[in-house]
């Protein structure tokens, strides 16, 4: 490359996103493309020689956007939301100018103060006492994942990393059949089996069953297996199961199991004191993972993990050949020995540009408007003869289906899974369907950053046209 001027290509692609970002509302928010669409438009080799910045930007503005599902657009109500507040995608273009490796303190003193500060605003802004500490890993998988390292070595007496888990007893993980598949792969990863993860019935409102708990625990302690922990689950993925924190967390106690509680998406409204009693008794936790990159604003990646002690999770991660130590400086932090990755991202500026250009309540209006939102569409949904709500508003998700009339269950699947093709092939808004006790459910759930209540509007109306006409063929 022989002509690029950094300053000119900067203030170009600052200029590009904010066009982009006023553009949202224009664009589809799925794509309208098919497998391989924009693997077909790039060339099959790299090029021998530079080419000019002008031709690079003008690919990616020819096939890029519109190959994107776009998480930013108002009406994306799918999945979860990955949202982002403006100040957070400035942060991150500051972030990627100085591309610092924040590994250790010394590779990056201020990103490391810096994170230690944000994790405490985030902190307080949830609600949680002062003995929480904590880290901002890239994903709630991560998280999690050391998490449900931390407890097989606590549970192993720090034999696991030494000796490897052969000829080990096994030992057991708890949690309800409703939580999210990254505690699976967690298992997976951590060399416990998914056989090891005790999936727990849940009860009419969703909630693990603490006797069916007590039972299991009991039952394994008696076939000679090792219980190690339990994850709690905070506003599960699918509907948003929610299981009772404070019961679950007093039999972990008694039994002496490390505690998880996966909140990653729920754990955003905890800004809001009124929501805390959805986690009543979360202080009891050892280990709690939140989303920011989800509910609150910050663009991706950026999940808080909160502990009551560091010295399990260090003492299960930290590693330190000569080349990583740090001489002469006292009672430093060094993130790396928080999480499975060594080389880590500058995450915590995001957090704080965000979190003072909003403020807390600036947060706290945006996640309000988005439960009542979901709210009320639930509601005029539920007037509509038609159609019916299935899981009712958890924060800003609950799940529906279309029914004209009387069909059997297989018939309404199909129905609603032809109705949401429909809908996410016309791109105004953007849904996703999940299956609940058996039956094919659509989930709605509110989130964007820049959604107003027009695009809820706006939701409502596409889904009963769409659905109508589907109806009259
Ligand atoms: C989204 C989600 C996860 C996974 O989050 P990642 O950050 O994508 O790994 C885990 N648990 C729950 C409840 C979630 O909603």
């Amino acid at each position: 490359m022989t002509d690029f001027d950094y300053r000119q290509w900067s203030h170009r692609a600052a200029d590009w996103a904010a066009d982009y970002r006023e553009s949202l509302r224009d664009r589809p928010v799925r794509p309208q493309c098919v497998p391989g669409d924009i693997a077909a438009q790039l060339p099959e080799a790299p090029p021998e020689n530079g080419e000019s910045m002008e031709a690079i930007f003008a690919d990616f503005e020819r096939i890029v956007p519109p190959g994107m599902t776009h998480w930013q657009h108002p009406r994306f109500f799918a999945y979860f939301p990955a949202n982002a507040a403006p100040a957070g995608i400035l942060a991150e273009q500051l972030a990627g100018a100085m591309a610092a490796q924040c590994m250790l303190w010394q590779t990056s003193p201020a990103a490391t103060e810096l994170e230690i500060k944000m994790v405490d605003w985030l902190r307080q802004a949830f609600g949680l006492p002062p003995v929480f500490k904590g880290v901002l890993q890239d994903t709630a998988s991560s998280a999690t994942l050391c998490a449900i390292l931390t407890m097989r070595e606590r549970a192993l007496d720090w034999r696991g990393n030494k000796e490897g888990l052969f000829g080990q007893p096994a030992l057991r993980v708890y949690a309800s059949h409703r939580t999210h598949s990254s505690i699976d792969k967690a298992m997976w990863v951590a060399g416990l089996g998914q056989d090891n993860l005790v999936k727990i019935p849940t009860d009419d409102s969703l909630a693990m069953e603490r006797d069916a708990l007590a039972e299991a625990i009991r039952r394994d302690r008696e076939n000679g297996l090792l219980p190690a922990g339990v994850v709690v689950c905070v506003g599960g993925t699918s509907v948003g199961a929610t299981d009772r924190v404070a019961e679950i967390c007093a039999l972990a106690k008694e039994e002496g199991l490390f505690i998880h509680v996966d909140a990653a998406w729920a754990g955003s409204a905890m800004v809001c004191p009124e929501f805390r009693y959805l986690w009543e008794g979360v202080e009891a936790a050892d280990s709690i993972v939140i989303n920011p990159h989800k509910w609150l604003g910050a663009p991706m990646e950026c999940s808080a993990h909160f502990v009551r002690d560091p010295k399990p999770l260090l003492k299960t991660l930290a590693i330190q050949p000569e080349y990583l130590k740090t001489y002469g400086k006292e009672g430093i932090v060094n993130f790396s020995e928080w999480s499975v990755q060594l080389g880590r991202r500058f995450r915590a500026l995001k957090v704080w540009f965000l979190m003072r250009a909003d403020g807390l309540e600036g947060l706290r209006a945006r996640i309000r408007d988005h439960v009542a939102w979901a709210e009320s569409l639930a509601e005029r949904l539920a007037a509509e003869p038609d159609f019916e709500i299935v899981t009712p508003p958890m924060l800003s998700l609950f799940s529906f289906r279309y029914r004209p009339g009387d069909m059997t269950d297989e018939a309404l699947d199909a129905l609603n899974l032809r109705l949401l093709e429909r809908i996410n092939d016309e791109g105004e808004i953007y849904l996703t369907q999940t299956t609940h006790d058996g039956r094919m459910v659509i989930r709605f759930v509110t989130g964007a950053f820049d959604c107003q209540a027009e695009d809820v509007e706006t939701a409502f109306a596409v889904i009963t046209r769409t659905a109508r006409a589907l109806r009259d063929g």
